[in-house]
């Protein structure tokens, strides 16, 4: 482990721009790398690069097919469920792109009390819901007491006579100190996420005015080491595609893993990959600066999932229903779904409050569920990894042998079947079965089928939260 490199700038602006000035790789480079992706040890930065720099619908679609074998090897058919709860739209940032940018006054504000984030996750639990992601803008009242007490509260919410609770809780908040960390890290959280938007450092001063908070690119760039420090295992990075050359964000996502890999012995938990959409009274939502076409989000998609393979890859309502449904066979391993991006939106239809952007996929949680059935994937409310400690650099020692796949089949089925029990109407109770069916068919790990059985049929006589 070098700690040396700790809480130091680990972009090397003009290196990434240096390798990405190339040709496209010819077949048998291409070929060399792909097939080095299928040994599923990662790629280096100069791997990358030569796979970013094409391209060739050809070469992008052995890209893609490489990247759906990766996926499916490593996560087969799962894809990990969640909504965020936004907690407040008050900013004290103004960035160009979002809504809730302070000078913004179009906005209606708002920040939800206790008793708010309650209902909010009443309702969500109502919908079959287990994971959520707090989140909100940055400001003096959604300091760190504040979030600590959300948090309680979350976990506080108990439904159906204690039967539904909330099982994870992942945080998306601005940059913040190494104590602070400590304080929600002992408030038992899941990843804490937060998007470098852009980590080209010159851009990211037009994006980001002097004078706030979020103009200091180090303090962002560098949060990630505070909160291993704070105790946090599980971190989550991303950047906002839409701002710069999406090639460029792509590599230094790669190197930023690199880079805590390096410190901590241990990769991102997470990348997410926000496509930046319409926002009411913000220029640079209005007018994408280097937009990102739905081909090239495709293939960055599939580089990273063959360049990071055992790191989680998010993606939100930002995008809609046809790109979701694509890009799970292509690397995404967790999805939101039913969300909404204004305070108090799920309990009072967030009225008098303003939303961050414009959503891409507006359906509801079993809408979405149903369609995910329909592509043969099985929806999971999994928890199980976290509440076992199997957290950090121990998950990815579980997940590079493969291992996790003991795990994670049993542990979604299970959540699955819990939601065709509660949750579901009649026609996706029937055609959720008949998946499980298959997929206990099609299990490899023999030996764990009797387990699995016995531990479905007690959760169709009644109990929850059974968990490998
Ligand atoms: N305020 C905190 C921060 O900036 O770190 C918490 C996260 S903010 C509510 C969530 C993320 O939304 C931002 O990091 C940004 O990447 C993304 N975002 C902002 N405006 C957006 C837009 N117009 N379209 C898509 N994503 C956007
Ligand atoms: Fe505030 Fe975050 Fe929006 Fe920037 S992205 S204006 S910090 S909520």
């Amino acid at each position: 482990m070098n700690l040396e490199k700790r809480n130091k700038v680990f972009i090397d602006r003009d290196k990434l721009y240096n390798l990405l000035d190339r040709k496209a790789p010819q077949e048998n480079e291409l070929d060399e790398i792909l097939n080095k992706a299928l040994k599923l040890k990662g790629l280096s930065l100069t791997d990358v690069a030569a796979l970013l720099c094409t391209e060739d619908e050809k070469q992008i679609e052995k890209i893609m097919q490489t990247a759906h074998t990766v996926k499916e090897e490593i996560y087969g058919k799962r894809l990990v469920l969640f909504a965020p709860i936004y907690t407040g739209n008050v900013c004290c940032n103004n960035c160009t792109y979002c809504s809730f940018r302070k000078d913004n006054h179009q906005l209606k504000r708002k920040i939800l009390t206790m008793d708010e984030i309650a209902d909010e996750t009443r309702a969500l639990l109502r919908q079959g819901h287990k994971r959520v992601l707090l989140i909100c803008g940055e400001n003096h009242k959604n300091d760190t007491s504040y979030m600590c007490e959300a948090i309680r509260t979350v976990y506080g919410v108990k439904e159906r006579g204690g039967k539904d609770y909330i099982r994870r809780i992942n945080i998306e908040l601005a940059p913040m100190e190494v104590e602070d960390f400590r304080r929600l890290h002992e408030q038992k959280i899941g990843t804490y996420v937060c998007f470098q938007e852009t980590y080209d450092p010159v851009e990211y001063k037009r994006f980001h005015p002097a004078g706030t908070p979020k103009a200091d690119y180090e303090y962002r760039l560098t949060v990630m080491d505070r909160a291993q420090e704070g105790g946090i295992n599980d971190v989550g990075i991303g950047a906002l595609l839409g701002l710069t050359d999406y090639r460029f964000e792509v590599m230094a996502m790669i190197e930023h893993a690199n880079h805590l890999e390096e410190c901590f012995g241990c990769g991102p938990h997470t990348v997410s990959i926000p496509r930046l959409e319409p926002a009411q009274g913000a220029p640079d939502a209005q007018n994408v600066p280097c937009p990102v076409n739905d081909g090239d989000f495709k293939k960055l998609t599939a580089v990273i999932r063959i360049a990071l393979p055992y790191t989680g890859m998010i993606l939100s309502t930002r995008e809609n229903s046809a790109m979701r449904n694509v890009l799970i066979n292509y690397g995404i391993s967790q999805i939101s779904a039913g969300s909404r991006t204004n305070p108090g939106a799920y309990a009072e239809d967030g009225k008098g409050t303003g939303s961050q952007f414009e959503l891409g996929d507006h359906r509801e949680m079993e809408e979405v569920i149903n369609s995910f059935i329909d592509e043969g994937y099985v929806p999971s409310f999994c928890t199980g990894c976290y509440r076992k400690g199997r957290v950090g650099g121990d998950f990815m020692d579980l997940a590079k042998p493969g291992l996790i796949k003991q795990y994670c089949l049993p542990n979604a089925l299970f959540t699955f079947k819990e939601y065709l029990e509660d949750f579901a109407g009649e026609d996706t109770k029937r055609k959720g079965t008949a998946l499980i069916k298959r997929m206990l068919e099609e299990y490899d790990q023999r030996q764990l089928i009797p387990k699995i059985e016995k531990n479905l049929v007690e959760i169709e006589n009644g109990q929850r939260d059974i968990y490998f």
